[in-house]
């Protein structure tokens, strides 16, 4: 027998499976309604996009980039860069071995046009020349007094010109994509600002943990063009609360802070003196501080190793040195969070990860997630959109962790049960506002054709039915409609279709009770029992 190993779901990623997945869907109506409320319309734009995309916006030097992008491949540039670095090493490429490695190449890149996978209109012309040369290059190959030097020169032109296309990654993040489609499909000419959420799989090659994923989810919005005003902050985080209010998770902190902008006067200038400061004690941080002191001193900030919490709390704060308007700005979202009742609390050292931040950061944390306890993060960024081709546009946005969120939700879910007394349960809140599960016993050759459109209407009504595809005796069908947790089973005997008169059984009390045909459904209609699992 062959030994057929068993697949497993990649390293980081999961499925998600009922009743769970019901959660996940109540989440994202319950996002797609509250957004809905303050005027945002959904975009969805490809999973994943151009490399540099991602990196002119998140930033080159940030982990997401520099670390964690899962890239796609792009045919025939390892090649090329090994052919590139035997020319760099400066080794005499004259002899017959080189063309045979050249020749070999363009060989395989006119496979990969014929494929498609590298750009057509590009290399096509090119490739044609190789072709109208290929079989005399080849002869040459086999006859060891050739002269080479032609033909090298030739297929290192080639090889020199073609075009291998454009680095993908799969996105890591929303934001990005959302002001490429802003640019792109020329939004600057709708009414401003625009508002978009989205709502998909992000892809980032961390190291998995409770809470973090390689292919996690995320719930986002962005408010592009228009004004900057502290209103647009203040009202972005008050859709949150409301979203985050309305799945009635509670015990969420919201952190706020301003970055300030990036200039000398601003946040440039407090990054001088942050790395002034923290180069005195830099022989007091730990290996992964000491090497942002240099890259990313920001970063330094967002440590969470014990024994620098004191140190950082010696450093020079961020907003006693932003700039006077930026202060204004950060002043006026505090008054506007305060007129909204937001309870919000200042964390001078929120600083995000992530390049295109200014002036306004904010993340929310939730109980029950252990260390990856932020399920929102977001923020201000201005200028992101010019930096990506675009007009000079103000931007805003967050995004949600939503398997954080969820996590968080089926902990809150647990306590609950845990304190009231109840089995903990993993049952998933939402389910039990659906209809109930009615499992339908026929029994006879005759009855299963009423069993099929009696199951028909009741599914047109709404109502989750199962009908046994093969006849099942009376006590295998009932302990069958037990297992899968119905809540009423449908009896249909050869009597009962003769008769029109169906017998219900319910299934948590065992009563039962015979009602013609056409009232089953109004009749299940006035018992709202909630479903069992
Ligand atoms: P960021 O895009 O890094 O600002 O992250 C926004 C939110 O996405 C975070 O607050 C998390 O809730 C969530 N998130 C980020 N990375 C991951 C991950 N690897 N796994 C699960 N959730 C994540």
């Amino acid at each position: 027998m062959a030994n057929r190993s068993r697949f497993q779901a990649a390293r980081g990623t999961r499925d998600l499976l009922p009743p769970d997945t019901a959660m996940w869907n109540h989440v994202e109506s319950t996002a797609r309604s509250v957004f809905g409320t303050y005027n945002f319309g959904e975009i969805r734009t490809p999973e994943f996009e151009v490399r540099d995309l991602f990196a002119r916006s998140v930033g080159d030097e940030t982990d997401i980039v520099s670390k964690e992008m899962f890239l796609l491949e792009i045919p025939l540039s390892d090649y090329r860069s090994y052919i590139e670095g035997i020319e760099l090493s400066g080794i005499a490429t004259t002899d017959a071995t080189f063309v045979v490695l050249y020749f070999k190449f363009c060989v395989e890149a006119v496979e990969e046009l014929k494929k498609g996978r590298i750009p057509s209109s590009s290399n096509k012309e090119l490739l044609e020349r190789f072709e109208s040369r290929r079989e005399e290059i080849r002869s040459q190959l086999i006859d060891a007094r050739a002269d080479l030097k032609n033909s090298l020169e030739f297929l290192r032109e080639i090889i020199r010109n073609i075009d291998l296309g454009e680095q993908f990654a799969l996105r890591p993040e929303g934001t990005a994509s959302v002001c490429r489609a802003y640019i792109e499909n020329s939004l600057q000419q709708l009414p401003q600002p625009v508002k978009l959420y989205y709502m998909g799989p992000m892809f980032r090659r961390e190291r998995p943990q409770k809470g973090r994923y390689r292919q996690f989810y995320q719930i986002g919005a962005e408010v592009l063009g228009g004004q900057d005003s502290p209103a647009i902050d203040a009202e972005i985080i008050e859709m949150l609360m409301t979203f985050f209010d309305k799945l009635n998770l509670k015990g969420l902190e919201l952190d706020i802070n301003s970055i300030g902008h990036k200039d000398k006067s601003c946040r440039l200038g407090y990054i001088e003196k942050l790395r002034e400061a923290l180069g005195k004690i830099s022989s007091r941080f730990g290996e992964d501080s000491a090497r942002r002191i240099d890259t990313n001193p920001l970063r330094v900030l967002d440590s969470k190793a014990p024994n620098e919490q004191a140190l950082i709390e010696t450093l020079p704060k961020i907003t006693d040195h932003i700039c006077d308007s930026c202060k204004a700005h950060y002043e006026t979202l505090k008054t506007q969070l305060q007129l909204r009742g937001i309870f919000y609390r200042e964390n001078w050292r929120l600083v995000r990860g992530l390049d295109y931040y200014m002036r306004t950061t904010f993340e929310i944390t939730a109980k029950g997630l252990g260390s990856q306890n932020a399920v929102c993060g977001g923020g201000r960024y201005d200028g992101l959109v010019e930096e990506l081709g675009g007009p000079p546009t103000k931007g805003i946005g967050f995004a949600i962790g939503e398997d954080r969120l969820i996590l968080s939700l089926q902990e809150q879910a647990r306590e609950a049960a845990a304190q009231s007394g109840g089995e903990a349960s993993d049952q998933s809140p939402v389910t039990s506002h659906q209809p109930p599960l009615i499992f339908i016993a026929w029994m006879g050759h005759n009855t299963f054709a009423t069993a099929v459109r009696a199951a028909k209407d009741l599914r047109n009504a709404g109502f989750p039915v199962e009908v046994p595809p093969t006849e099942l005796k009376f006590g295998k069908a009932l302990g069958q409609a037990d297992k899968l947790g119905a809540q009423f089973a449908l009896i249909l005997g050869e009597d009962e279709v003769s008769e029109g008169m169906w017998t219900l059984k319910n299934l948590t009390d065992g009563s039962q009770i015979k009602l013609p045909e056409p009232e089953l459904i109004d009749h299940l209609r006035t018992i709202g029992t909630p479903r069992r699992r």
